[in-house]
């Protein structure tokens, strides 16, 4: 068998991965100079390193893991599905039981009338499904001018030149051209940074009017949908304020636009419901999914449509698809992910137990001198880093700085919390325990210790 071996000392290994290995969203040069940390398996939250350290994962792999590392029910499907039928497409008139079998599954654990699925092989690729199946169903309904899709700054929908465009992220819009024509971005409803002196709710019904100015300015006759996270992600974990989702869900029923609830994130127990649209009351047209569909243990990804835009693309053939879509392997993983998930417990175990349990815990690190907001939804939880609690203000120094060097201090002892700007975010698996959020938050408190020590040193305090 060819395999690699995860025993060639970690220095050689990061020599190759510097020589040969172009990573996403990193300055390589920085990176080959440092060397990446080499993970080589992983049990529960745990991750384990070539050094064989062994460490908290917080952000569920790329807030993926849902179900945890290593569970063998899913190799074994695999393996099983690899042998019957490793792959068959399903373009020219055909399908096989995987594919049917998870849209029928999905079907019954979405909400409402959403009972069609679009497979993909990512989030970013459903979101360009996204974007091609709103255009198109308008069309088909006569208006074809209905073609803009309003989002929002500091959203994420994706790395694809629709789902960055898509995505309110300006480092990436400066990169390649984007965002592509027909793509609108209102504000975000984030209040700690962006809310100033206003109530936290007034701001919330002020950021979700700015979507019905958007239509009315732009002409209803011709934005074709609005797309949103439940919970704004990659952007910090931007929990809304209670007053933006009703407002939202108000606009959107007032006009004729469709609405998109990207779930990459927040669908599959992360919030504490099946998905965060039903934790915010959200009633979307179509909702985009990946990432927790197969707990990441296989690439798989998809769109799942309410009955009356798959009944509109039905009329036409819809031409759009990917090699990958529906693949029988990663389709049968993620049918077992959602046994496990379901039969388990685990998404009520996070509405019920452990959700509540890390709000409380979370929430004691808002008492730190460098914690101006500590706020958490489901299993995904969010600090803000500040000088000066009292005002929320930033740091004097460059966004990102301060946060970077807390994560960095959360990564040398055994921590993967993310940093966005001088946020500090987590999404565990949502099978972890008590005790370990209790570690968890212990380890987040020694980082937050060592970069205040650090930063008054450094002059960054300020
Ligand atoms: N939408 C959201 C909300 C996401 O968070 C992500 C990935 N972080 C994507 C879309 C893109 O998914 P992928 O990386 O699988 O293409």
């Amino acid at each position: 068998m060819n395999m690699i071996t995860n025993h060639l000392p970690t220095a050689e290994l990061q020599a190759l991965d510097a020589a040969h290995h172009i990573h996403p969203f990193t300055t390589q040069d920085e990176l080959a100079a440092k060397g990446a940390r080499i993970i080589t398996r992983a049990s529960g939250v745990t991750l384990t390193d070539s050094e064989g350290c062994e460490i908290l994962d917080a952000m569920a792999g790329l807030w993926c893991v849902n179900i945890g590392y290593g569970r063998d029910e899913l190799a074994e499907v695999a393996a099983r599905q690899m042998r019957e039928l490793p792959f068959y497409n399903t373009f020219f008139q055909t399908t096989h039981v995987p594919a049917i079998a998870l849209a029928a599954r999905l079907a019954e654990l979405a909400p409402a009338d959403l009972n069609h699925v679009f497979f993909a092989g990512s989030g970013s690729e459903a979101n360009d499904t996204n974007m091609r199946m709103v255009r198109t169903y308008w069309a088909q309904k006569g208006k074809p001018d209905k073609k803009i899709i309003i989002s929002r700054k500091n959203a994420y929908h994706g790395s694809t030149m629709a789902g960055a465009s898509l995505g309110g992220m300006t480092p990436m819009h400066e990169q390649g051209g984007l965002p592509i024509p027909d793509v609108h971005h209102i504000d975000q409803p984030h209040w700690y940074e962006e809310g100033g002196d206003m109530d936290r709710e007034d701001f919330g019904l002020m950021r979700a009017r700015e979507l019905e100015k958007a239509i009315l300015d732009l002409g209803e006759d011709r934005v074709a949908a609005f797309i949103a996270e439940p919970v704004q992600g990659a952007g910090g974990v931007v929990i809304p304020p209670d007053s933006y989702w009703p407002e939202i869900q108000r606009i959107c029923d007032k006009y004729e636009i469709l609405l998109i609830a990207d779930e990459v994130i927040c669908g599959f127990g992360r919030t504490g419901n099946w998905f965060g649209s039903q934790t915010f009351g959200i009633r979307p047209h179509i909702m985009t999914i990946a990432k927790g569909l197969s707990s990441g243990y296989a690439p798989i990804g998809g769109s799942i449509v309410c009955d009356e835009v798959a009944e509109v693309i039905g009329g036409c053939e819809f031409n759009h698809g990917y090699t990958y879509s529906g693949h029988p392997v990663a389709a049968a993983v993620a049918l077992e992910n959602l046994r496990i998930l379901d039969e388990e417990g685990i998404i009520d175990t996070v509405r019920t137990e452990t959700g509540p349990y890390l709000a409380e815990k979370w929430a004691t690190l808002a008492d730190h001198p460098l914690v101006g907001e500590a706020r958490s939804v489901g299993l995904m939880g969010t600090l803000a880093l500040t000088p000066d609690k009292a005002a929320r203000a930033p740091f004097a120094g460059d966004k990102g700085d301060v946060g970077y060097i807390c994560r960095e201090f959360c990564f040398a002892n055994n921590l993967v919390m993310r940093h966005v700007g001088d946020r500090m975010i987590i999404a565990p698996p949502l099978v972890i325990t008590k005790a370990e959020i209790d570690t968890l938050v212990a380890r987040a408190r020694t980082a937050l210790d060592l970069t205040l020590e650090k930063i008054k040193k450094d002059g960054l305090y300020e």
